[in-house]
């Protein structure tokens, strides 16, 4: 069993549009744009990274707008809800905030005894909220969200798969443990973690496998702290029988991917460099950063990438 991983890293889904995803994120969500970058992958899009103030593992909700991007189709073998967590007593505020934003899909429920709150992306991402006890972390308040009720960070993210069974045991070797079950979902926790700790994986039978597309999660990422603590994993998984890429260099972080058997696209992600290497803290996402490779492109992306206003 592994015991490098710490929980979340970041979570990459896909838009439709960059500044419609840009505003519901920092002005509705109240969360930092940390980083304005392209894919580097396919550097005709942007990739934008939103978090707390300096993008830390744990918080960092990423997207890939594509411009006009079909709408994605739920279903298994995806990550349907991504939890972020806020404090007790908070979701009120939320569900006033969001609804006069025009959110949609709003709805209360209660999961393993927390009070959450759902709601819809600007592409019908799902998403929840969940008052959690003594989160340490410090939120991000420079746009205008306070901060006793301001997101933390995520919470978990919720797997919808077929045979939940194989991904409960790729989890705990991964060094999750299992803490609770519940109307066919299995909750998951990485002890010690950097309180983006908890997966949920719900079982659905008899369902349609998912359809990429705007609003639907791409990949989740895991964090480990450095390229030494990757490598262990990496290799583990290796031995373990999964194809699991190189290490490619992201330019904030080392990456590596996975698919689970469920078919959700893992990747393990270091917490180093972060995504100060290249910005002052203070001017964090402002300005467009290319990676090396596609700085020769400058000129034609600017033309090309549509504009955002903040
Ligand atoms: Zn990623």
């Amino acid at each position: 069993m592994l015991t490098q991983i710490n929980g979340l890293h970041h979570v990459t889904s896909l838009a439709s549009g960059a500044q419609s995803n840009n505003a519901f994120f920092t002005k509705v969500l109240g969360l930092r744009r940390v980083k304005k970058t392209v894919n580097f992958d396919a550097p005709d899009v942007y990739h934008l990274y939103y978090g707390d103030e300096l993008g830390t593992p744990g918080t960092v909700m990423t997207y890939f707008p594509f411009p006009n991007a079909a709408p994605g189709r739920p279903g298994l073998g995806e990550v349907g809800t991504t939890v972020f967590a806020v404090p007790k007593g908070s979701l009120g505020y939320w569900e006033e905030r969001l609804g006069a934003a025009g959110v949609s899909g709003l709805a209360r429920e209660t999961l393993f005894g927390e009070a959450r709150l759902h709601f819809r992306g600007p592409d019908g991402d799902g998403f929840a909220l969940v008052e959690t006890d003594d989160d340490p972390r410090t939120p991000w308040t420079g746009n205008g969200v306070p901060e006793d009720v301001a997101i933390r960070g995520f919470h978990s993210a919720q797997m919808r798969v077929s045979d939940g069974g194989a991904s409960e045991e790729l989890m705990r070797f991964m060094g999750y443990e299992v803490t609770d079950r519940q109307d066919g979902t299995v909750r998951l926790r990485v002890p010690n973690g950097n309180g983006a700790d908890t997966l949920d994986i719900e079982t659905v039978r008899g369902a349609n496998y998912a359809q990429q597309g705007a609003g639907s999660v791409h990949h989740i990422a895991f964090s480990v702290e450095n390229r030494a603590a990757q490598l262990e994993v990496r290799k583990a998984l290796l031995d373990t029988g999964y194809s699991v890429t190189p290490v490619i260099d992201r330019d904030y972080f080392w990456a590596i991917y996975f698919r689970t058997p469920g078919g959700v696209l893992f990747e393990v992600a270091t917490n180093e460099p972060g995504f100060d290497r290249d910005e002052d803290t203070a001017h964090l996402g402002e300005a467009l950063r290319l990676p090396t490779q596609h700085e020769h492109l400058r000129a034609k992306l600017t033309e090309l990438l549509e504009p955002i206003h903040d």
